[in-house]
């Protein structure tokens, strides 16, 4: 077929069986994987995601394609399977950040879920940020706890936003920190994380509408996130109808890593296969004595590492 021509694109939607793709002509292709795709690297129950960067086949005048091949990815977010517990799922690939949308009230998220959260992207190599919502609810007493929560993060690393997505404040910062990237956006359910996108994206009423439909129809294939475009360029990724990207697969022993704080200390353990539990010894907790390290930190830590689940 002669007529054929291969293109680059970009994976915007997903449902397991077909994928939609963004072409480097600009047009959008309903596409299929072309015979056995088997992606090596990980053992996932959808070999494909949004953010994948792909190659496929386009017949002229055809709004239909095949995928033929996948680029190498940098980085990816998966989650485990809800029905098969071994497999994982990917939920998106090639982010450039992730963003956790908190609010300290109505309703209050634990450190325990930040923290959560920060380890998962330190595990996958994507950079963090946090977003706390809802600032017009705060009183001077609420501030200064919303002043410690981000002194927490920031001198970690972890740049921190602070907005009301109900009254619009401080919303174009946040827009110049999304232009151009592709960016994850998650957050446990009445955080405003819709009320939020609604305030990025001018026809989000129309949008959030799309990604509610989306997700609805998710329940029955397997549609776990869709890359909505930004207006001023860069694509934000939804993930509607999950709470919290899980720990997935990250070895007791590796788990400190995830902790920058933790990190540059590691070596001055007196044992190098230190759990920094109880050890004599151990500079992690003599950091936490010292007060080098915040103790919700360590908590966190703790409870990761028993297995502890913190539900919001
Ligand atoms: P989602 O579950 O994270 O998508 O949360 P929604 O966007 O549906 O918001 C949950 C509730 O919080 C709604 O009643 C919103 O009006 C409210 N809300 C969202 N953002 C703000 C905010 O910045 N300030 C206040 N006071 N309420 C907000």
């Amino acid at each position: 077929k002669r007529n054929e021509i291969y293109m680059k694109g970009l994976v915007i939607k997903s449902t397991g069986s077909w994928y939609q793709v963004l072409a480097e002509n600009g047009n959008t292709y309903e596409s299929r994987i072309q015979g056995k795709f088997r992606i090596k690297d990980i053992k996932s129950t959808n070999p494909l995601a949004v953010g994948d960067n792909v190659e496929i086949l386009v017949e002229p005048e055809q709004s239909t394609a095949v995928i033929t091949k996948l680029y190498p990815r940098k980085n990816y977010i998966i989650r485990r399977s809800v029905n098969l517990s071994k497999s994982v799922q990917i939920i998106a690939t090639n982010l450039d950040q992730a963003f956790l949308v908190v609010t300290l009230a109505s309703p209050m998220t634990s450190l325990g879920f930040i923290d959560r959260f920060l380890v998962t992207a330190e595990a996958y190599d994507v950079p963090a940020k946090i977003i706390f919502n809802k600032l017009d609810l705060f009183s001077d007493e609420g501030l200064e706890i919303l002043d410690q929560f981000e002194s927490i993060y920031t001198k970690l690393g972890y740049p921190c936003f602070r907005v009301s997505a109900l009254e619009g404040t401080h919303i174009d910062q946040l827009k110049a920190e999304l232009t151009n990237k592709k960016t994850l956006i998650t957050g446990h359910s009445g955080v405003g994380k819709s009320t939020l996108i609604n305030r990025l994206i001018p026809d989000a009423g129309l949008r959030t509408g799309n990604i509610s439909s989306w997700s609805e129809k998710g329940k029955h294939t397997t549609t776990f996130a869709e890359m909505i475009p930004l207006p001023m360029g860069g694509y934000l990724i939804d993930t509607p109808g999950i709470q919290e990207l899980g720990v997935v697969d990250i070895e007791k022993n590796e788990l400190s890593h995830f902790f920058p704080e933790f990190r540059d200390r590691l070596n001055q353990c007196r044992y190098h296969n230190c759990k920094h539990i109880n050890e004599p010894g151990c500079s992690i907790i003599e950091a936490l004595n010292n007060g080098d390290i915040e103790p919700s930190r360590y908590q966190s830590y703790l409870s990761i590492y028993h297995g502890n689940e913190t539900r919001n």
